[in-house]
């Protein structure tokens, strides 16, 4: 339920609604634009129905939101998108942001080679996973600590906010001290007790679509993080699981406007993964970037075919700054800024 106040409502007629609506064990969420409040009533629909709030002092209206994410939604936000600032970067809105890096921080070579180029390229944000989630128990699960400090060695070199995976609760306190932006992976997508931790924690917040998660499950995967009070959270659809064997996963374009007509929140797509191949990266950012995406986060290796893991999707460093002029060009189809040009 969202309960518009009229323009020029006073604080304590605000105060009042919010009153109402927890005394039906609700949680009112109050948003203050320019002109107007609004009040977001969180909670038993037919408890807050039943305050019949429409002809209190200084209602305007009263709209029920009927999906079940609430914070997350458009109409939330009045049609307006989100748009975040990570480290003085920006995306959402008009702002498209290129996220770059390799799948996992191997060495401080790798991390800061690739750095470099990500930086020289005009790219925003470096990414590189200290913790993996790997399919095998017996696969490379990451470096850890010592892959946190080789970011924050990339990130005091070349000042670019860092985007890197937390997988359990426990390494949240040393991820945080590195992270600009921490990603919860497919496989935790719905990890509601990580979801609702990285929301109190206030870092900004990279949520993967899961494996086999519907549109819908996404946008309530980010509403346990808003929930907290996190309002920086970015969407990232990264391939779905279908009947499809031919590649990697299906990478979901669709998800792009259906997500730009129901939420505020950033959304950006991960070619990579979904790819398998980096042969197929380049056209799938393409067309991500033409569909409206806020923007993109993608693998790149100074020597993939020696990479430790995720090799023959890896972007070849050396191409980058080639492959991400024409990204960018594609978003400005979008009619989205191109940073890096400006
Ligand atoms: C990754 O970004 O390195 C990764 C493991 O992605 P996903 O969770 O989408 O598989
Ligand atoms: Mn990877």
């Amino acid at each position: 339920m969202m309960i518009v106040m009229k323009e020029g409502a006073s604080q304590e007629q605000v105060d009042a609604i919010v009153a109402k609506v927890e005394s039906v064990g609700a949680t009112a969420h109050v948003s203050r634009g320019e002109l107007m409040t609004v009040i977001g009533a969180i909670g038993d629909r037919e408890h807050v129905a039943n305050l019949e709030l429409d002809g209190y002092p200084g209602v305007d209206h009263v709209t029920p939101i009927t999906k079940p994410y609430k914070l997350a939604s458009l109409q939330f936000r009045k049609g307006r998108h989100s748009v975040l600032d990570i480290g003085g970067r920006r995306i959402g809105g008009e702002h498209f942001m290129t996220i770059a890096g390799p799948c996992t921080v191997e060495s401080r070579e790798v991390m800061l080679d690739t750095a470099r180029i990500v930086k020289e390229s005009g790219a925003q944000l470096l990414r590189g996973g200290a913790y993996k989630p790997r399919t095998s128990p017996y696969s490379f699960q990451g470096l850890g600590g010592e892959g946190l400090r080789l970011l924050q060695e990339a990130k005091e070199e070349t000042g670019l906010p860092i985007v890197t995976e937390l997988m359990d609760a426990r390494d949240l306190e040393a991820v945080a001290e590195v992270a600009d932006v921490i990603q919860l992976g497919a496989r935790n997508m719905q990890n509601y007790t990580l979801l609702t931790e990285v929301g109190r924690s206030g870092i900004p917040v990279l949520i993967k679509r899961g494996l086999s998660s519907t549109i819908e499950e996404l946008m309530m995967a980010a509403e346990y993080v808003l929930k907290e009070g996190n309002e920086s959270v970015i969407l990232c659809e990264r391939g779905i699981r279908t009947f499809e064997s031919a590649y990697r996963f299906t990478l979901d374009l669709m998800a792009i406007p259906v997500l730009k007509e129901q939420t505020h929140l950033p959304v950006v797509v991960d070619p990579s993964h979904a790819a398998g191949r980096r042969d197929w990266v380049l056209p799938m950012s393409l067309a991500a970037a033409a569909a409206g995406a806020d923007g993109i986060i993608v693998e790149v290796h100074p020597e993939p075919d020696a990479a430790i893991c995720d090799g023959p999707q890896q972007l070849v460093a050396e191409g980058f700054p080639d492959y991400l002029r024409q990204v960018e060009a594609a978003a400005a189809l979008a009619g989205k800024a191109v940073p890096s040009r400006v």
